[in-house]
């Protein structure tokens, strides 16, 4: 890790979300590029802090294979590595619409399949 990165991270967390976000919204571009029928992104924040991510086409089918990451870092962690981001150590997960004009029974037929059929815990 650079110098200049280090700096970064020490400065305040607000700054430090923007370059979570401003991360997260490349993975995600980089996702939809890839996957010409994705209608939007499900982004999975784990407690660990790495992040899952897929693109869900306008069935709500998986519409490309889901990416693991973790910010600064080159591989997510030990734990992630083991249990493949077990759904218990879920933060947050919503999903990212890429298509904007979608209508709203869409958007909750698709939010319903993907996120709202998992356990809560
Ligand atoms: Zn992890």
């Amino acid at each position: 890790m650079s110098i200049k990165r280090k700096m970064q991270r020490q400065k305040a967390s607000k700054e430090d979300r923007q370059i979570t976000m401003k991360n997260e919204m490349a993975m995600i571009a980089g996702i939809v590029e890839g996957s010409p029928d994705a209608v939007g992104v499900v982004v999975i924040r784990m407690e660990c802090g790495c992040r899952k991510m897929a693109a869900v086409d306008i069935k709500g089918e998986a519409a490309s294979k889901v990416i693991m990451y973790r910010d600064q870092a080159e591989s997510i962690c030990d734990q992630c590595k083991e249990d493949n981001g077990a759904f218990i150590r879920v933060k947050e997960q919503f999903i990212h619409w890429e298509k904007e004009d979608l209508d709203d029974a869409t958007k909750e037929m698709i939010h319903n399949k993907v996120i709202g059929t998992q356990p809560v815990h």
